[in-house]
């Protein structure tokens, strides 16, 4: 009933409704696939899909739906974002799973544990999540950027990073470390395509390309055999695969944009890609404004690059804004929004400071429309 209402056209919040801006809930690409309608159902007939094992159990990733793969390879060479030849996938339930799957096998083919993982400030705040695993084989040891240990370390390289936008390289430089390109937000809505990515670990997933987080799908481009094969380890004791069925749904949506670049006007919605930077555009045009009005926080700038997909100059729009207090008398930006009844993830969990704030803009219109509004008439 909530959900229905949030997304409802035209819907108004409450004001003392709390906006939830906290989660990456990509609930902005809704309107899309309603439009898309049944070209994007799936039916799973009650006996399809019911073995455990998805290909010939003989291939290295045992779960892996061959469709899937396909619609994986696919929709990259029609985006050209990353380099797939020779690369092993193997999906995971969320990109999530990937990276404890990725630390666990990394991790696992060195001689020295724990293993420090580290990632370059501000980070994605469920990197620093990883000591909750308790896991004996890595822990997590904060900023690269100030990382003193030796070669024994995986730096997990997030681009374009979460949560600010940046496109990020590694920091360390020895050569002996391991890396995890975290590539969740390469996608041509929200940054310019700079031709393919081409690193070892590459980590996708289809809540952020397409906006369905709740099939929890995502998928890694391995290089290295043995990496892929003890990921596929990792995964078995994990959840002994991965759903099928979500598998299916997956490999549905990404055809789904890929004909629409392939066959245009195929699908009855348009070209995702256009359509999503289109509303991201708009979304961050408005935010901009409305900071512009608050006049307490700063947005991080762009500088517009070619875009390869596009074939023309384009804007940077992320799925967050990354906001800092230029306001002395605001030193914890939590406290500021929590006071305008909005949930935004403070910048301590980034590795940052609390004069930093992480916004999704990746929510329901009727989320973003009531938070415009708000910080509008707070102005
Ligand atoms: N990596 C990054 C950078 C993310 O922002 C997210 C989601 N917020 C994930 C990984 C995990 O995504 P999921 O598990 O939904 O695939």
């Amino acid at each position: 009933m909530k959900e229905k209402a949030l997304n409802s056209p035209g819907f108004e919040i409450d004001p003392d409704l709390v906006i939830t801006l906290d989660h990456g809930d990509p609930l902005m690409f809704e309107p899309f696939w309603k439009e898309v309608g049944h070209n994007a159902t799936v039916t799973i007939s009650g006996w399809e899909k019911m073995s455990y094992y998805a290909c010939d159990t003989d291939d290295i990733c045992w779960f892996l739906e061959p469709d899937f793969a396909n619609e994986v390879l696919r929709l990259h060479r029609i985006v050209n974002n990353a380099a797939t030849n020779g690369c092993h996938i193997i999906p995971g339930v969320g990109s999530t799973q990937l990276i404890h799957a990725t630390l666990h096998a990394l991790a696992s083919i060195e001689a020295r544990h724990p293993v420090n993982v580290v990632s370059a400030a501000p980070y994605y705040s469920m990197y620093s999540d990883i000591n909750s695993m308790k896991s004996a084989l890595y822990h997590w040891a904060g900023d690269a950027a100030t990382f003193k240990g030796d070669d024994n370390f995986i730096e997990i390289v997030c681009s374009p990073n979460n949560p600010d936008g940046m496109i990020r390289h590694a920091v360390l430089s020895n050569n002996a470390g391991k890396r995890v390109h975290d590539m969740a937000y390469y996608w041509p809505h929200y940054t310019p395509m700079r031709g393919p990515a081409d690193h070892d670990i590459m980590l996708f997933t289809l809540s952020k390309a397409t906006g369905h987080a709740g099939t929890r799908i995502g998928w890694a481009l391995i290089k290295d055999t043995d990496v892929a094969r003890e990921m596929v380890n990792y995964i078995t004791l994990n959840t002994n695969g991965v759903s099928r069925d979500s598998q299916v749904r997956a490999a549905r949506i990404l055809k789904v944009i890929s004909d629409g670049y392939e066959f245009p006007n195929s699908n009855g919605a348009g070209q995702f890609f256009h359509i999503g930077r289109h509303l991201l555009a708009d979304r961050w045009r408005r935010l901009r404004q409305a900071m512009e009005v608050l006049g307490k926080f700063s947005l991080p700038r762009f500088s517009t690059e070619f875009c390869e997909f596009f074939k023309e100059q384009a804007q940077t729009y992320p799925g967050f804004a990354w906001l800092r207090s230029e306001d002395e008398s605001i030193n914890d930006c939590g406290d500021f929004f929590k006071r305008i009844n909005v949930l935004i993830r403070s910048g301590r969990l980034f590795g940052a400071g609390p004069n930093y704030v992480r916004i999704n803009l990746m929510g329901s219109d009727a989320y973003f429309d009531g938070f415009i509004k708000r910080i509008t008439s707070f102005g």
